[in-house]
């Protein structure tokens, strides 16, 4: 069916290195209209690149889809990275800001040029659209100093940027707004987990992040399913000047062969869930993991002095039970209870009514949370 002629629309869009993923909402109303994925980009079998990808999803929303023509795009909302300190929040773009953009790909060289890559090819197919941009960083630039300045010579900082910066901040914010709607009263402190094949965690006061678990890139912070997360830093030069591994290799190491895939060779979670009652390294990978993450939580509740809130998001986060509820065992002396069907369920809420604190899972929806952030700066 065509959209009456009278319908606007707001593209989202999330730029990888090697996939597209759009969602195409009503402007008014923010009902999602479509949604999709190009993948394989400059692969073998996939198209040639990010202008080739952005060009076969207009092609489809017209003439398969939704939009009777082009200009009913009137705003793209694309999901950037790294924002650095300069961009503390939404930001409609322009050539100027493009340009200071570009300036930091190099604290994000994996995901900051798809990104832009994505907006330029935007500006050039769309061009009566704005384009805005929403970082996946902005929730964390109100961190303050001690949690974001490393303890190593303040130069490199104050020359070189090198600081906490923190990711996943859309859907950190997304789902901590969702629970305090969802909760409602005099909310303060929350605590929200992100996990999924990345994961992180954020301490939220008063709806501000001051703190969160991944730093000057994802690799800090929890283990992930191939990231190492937290590990002693002299391990990096141990490996280049005892084993004779490259910084490059090191780098590989610690981002793509660590985690509970390092452990017991298998990334995916649900195969792990699966087979951890029967192989060793399989269950002490998830006992890794679940360690980890009660950590942070247990670092965090003390550093808000206390916890009314704690959220799980992202495929993990939302999808297992068990993870929910082995974290959550450590946690009684918070007086913290959970309903246990209502947790086999991935009900919104999963705490018991008497529980001191509130334990939700609250699906991401990072899209969403784009879309509305770009209807907010256009009106
Ligand atoms: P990404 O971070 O790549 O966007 P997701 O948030 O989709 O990923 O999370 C992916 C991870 O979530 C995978 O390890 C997958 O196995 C796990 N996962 C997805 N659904 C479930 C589920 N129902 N139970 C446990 N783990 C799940």
């Amino acid at each position: 069916m065509i959209m009456k002629n009278n319908s606007f629309f707001i593209l989202v869009l999330n730029s990888g290195s090697a996939t597209v993923k759009y969602s195409l909402f009503k402007a008014d109303n923010l009902v999602l209209e479509n949604e999709g994925i190009v993948e394989r980009i400059g692969l073998k079998g996939g198209v040639k690149n990010h202008e080739e990808a952005v060009k076969k999803i207009l092609k489809d929303l017209t003439q398969v889809k939704k939009i009777k023509d082009l200009s009913k795009i009137r705003t793209v909302g694309h999901r950037v990275v790294h924002g650095g300190e300069k961009f503390k929040k939404t930001t409609l773009l322009n050539k100027k800001k493009i340009e200071e953009l570009k300036g930091y790909s190099k604290l994000a060289p994996l995901h900051n040029p798809p990104n832009i890559m994505g907006i330029e090819v935007c500006q050039k197919l769309l061009p009566q659209a704005k384009q805005v941009a929403v970082f996946d960083t902005a929730f964390h630039t109100t961190l303050p100093p001690s949690s974001y300045i490393y303890a190593i010579p303040y130069k490199f900082y104050s020359q070189h940027q090198i600081r906490r910066y923190g990711f996943h901040g859309i859907s950190h914010q997304y789902v901590s707004e969702r629970a305090r709607e969802t909760v409602g009263g005099k909310i303060s402190r929350l605590i929200t987990c992100h996990l999924g094949g990345g994961s992180s965690i954020t301490a939220i006061k008063n709806g501000k992040s001051v703190d969160t678990s991944m730093g000057f890139t994802p690799l800090e912070g929890l283990v992930m399913e191939s990231r190492s997360g937290d590990i002693d830093p002299a391990i990096v030069t141990y490996l280049i000047t005892e084993l004779n591994f490259t910084a490059q290799e090191v780098y590989d190491i610690l981002n793509k062969k660590s985690g509970y895939k390092g452990i017991c060779g298998k990334k995916d979670f649900r195969e792990i869930l699966k087979i951890k009652s029967k192989d060793r390294l399989t269950r002490l990978a998830y006992e890794i993991f679940v360690l980890s993450v009660t950590k942070y939580i247990g670092k965090y509740i003390a550093e808000l002095g206390g916890v009314d809130i704690i959220v799980f998001t992202a495929g993990i986060g939302e999808g297992s039970w068990e993870l929910r509820k082995d974290v959550m065992e450590h946690f009684k002396f918070v007086g913290i209870k959970l309903d246990q069907k209502k947790n086999k369920n991935n009900s919104l809420i999963i705490s018991t009514p008497n529980s001191k604190v509130k334990v939700l899972v609250v699906p991401d929806n990072e899209a969403l949370k784009i879309a509305k952030e770009a209807q907010k700066i256009t009106k």
